[in-house]
């Protein structure tokens, strides 16, 4: 409870004027300063340049007065202004997630240093509840995982004995279906968890981008065999440095959705190439595409356009894909295409 103590302490310190009395002495200082110097300056300059003393002693005394006022409002300002500038810039990294922030201020002004000590107490208060919450989801996505798996380890054997009804046939073939989509759902929210408690393993090495994704597209045969998909592939041989499990997640997410929102017997266009020292991948589909109000919640946390929940899916994918991107120091875009469709951009460095 550090940043806490600092504040109270801070808070504690009393101060004899407030802050606007001080800067109103201030600029009366600066004005005072300003005209008396001025009028030095002309004395001085009626004794050595005797011509400048055809110009008014009074529009003299407001041109040198001008320029004292402006260059030590300058710095005053600089006193003032520059904590609020490194204030905006923390709020910017909070509203991005980074509760590690803290801030530091030489200012002597003591509302400054309660602002700063404030802001480092709230970082702290919000970094705690988050880890707390964090934890409170990776323990309870744990827990659900073994009562699914023994749910989804009996359906499937009573799926595959021959002493059931087709009704009950079907009501099996609902279970399993249900127990995959939560199964999926509690390993998705596990691994979101992880990587926002930047607990994953960052272990990183070289490997075969193209063949990675190749793999990915042969494990979602059983998507887009029924659905009669033709794909137009074409990859660059690429190696690329990052980690290969947390990619993966990203290559079977996106050509996964591809495949989810294309009509039957459509083709997907899969493009994977190196360009100015940076690795596109690219996927087109035909599918509906995206509304306006889906580009600007793609990413998020839950968001599916269709709320329902007829279509598989539970809108973690994409958040998943954006933050290992982010870790990878990667980024991924979404645009509409002529002619109906979508298509999904994701960059990486080359590091090659
Ligand atoms: P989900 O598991 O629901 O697919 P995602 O995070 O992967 O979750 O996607 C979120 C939402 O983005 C989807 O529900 C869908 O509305 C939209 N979306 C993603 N990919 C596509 C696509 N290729 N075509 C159209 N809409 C898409």
């Amino acid at each position: 409870m550090k940043a806490r103590e600092t504040f109270e302490e801070i808070r504690k310190q009393e101060t004899k004027f407030s802050l606007r009395t001080r800067l109103t002495a201030l600029v009366g200082v600066v004005v005072l300063f300003s005209t008396l110097i001025s009028f030095g300056i002309s004395k001085l300059l009626e004794l050595l340049l005797p011509p400048i003393t055809s110009i008014p002693l009074l529009i003299q005394l407001n041109l040198f007065s001008l320029v004292i006022a402006v260059i030590s409002t300058y710095f005053l300002s600089k006193m003032f202004f520059d904590p609020i500038k490194e204030l905006r810039i923390g709020m910017q990294k909070v509203a991005d997630g980074k509760f590690d922030t803290r801030l530091e201020t030489k200012s002597s002004s003591s509302e400054i240093q309660e602002v700063f000590a404030g802001f480092n107490m709230m970082t702290q208060e919000l970094g705690s509840t988050e880890i707390l919450q964090t934890d409170f989801v990776s323990n309870v996505s744990h827990e659900f995982k073994t009562p699914i798996n023994a749910i989804e380890g009996y359906s499937t054997l009573l799926q595959g004995g021959d002493n059931l009804d087709t009704d009950q046939q079907e009501y099996v073939e609902k279970i399993l279906f249900n127990t995959k989509r939560l199964s999926t759902l509690v390993s998705n929210i596990l691994l979101l968890s992880k990587i926002e408690n930047q607990s994953i393993q960052t272990h990183k090495e070289w490997y075969g981008l193209d063949e990675q994704i190749r793999e990915a597209f042969l494990a979602l045969e059983s998507a887009w065999a029924p659905k009669d998909i033709d794909f137009d592939v074409d990859m660059e041989d690429l190696e690329y440095y990052g980690n290969e499990q947390m990619m993966y997640h990203v290559w079977t997410n996106i050509i996964g959705n591809a495949v989810k929102f294309s009509p039957q017997g459509e083709i997907i266009k899969i493009r994977l190439y190196k360009k100015e020292g940076n690795i596109f991948f690219v996927v087109d589909d035909r599918g509906p595409g995206l509304s306006a109000e889906a580009q600007k919640h793609l990413f998020d946390k839950f968001y599916q356009e269709d709320s329902s929940h007829k279509q598989e899916g539970n809108g973690l994918g994409l958040a998943l894909v954006k933050r290992i991107l982010t870790m990878a120091d990667g980024d991924v875009f979404a645009e509409n295409i002529m002619g109906g469709g979508c298509r999904f951009t994701v960059t990486l460095h080359s590091n090659k």
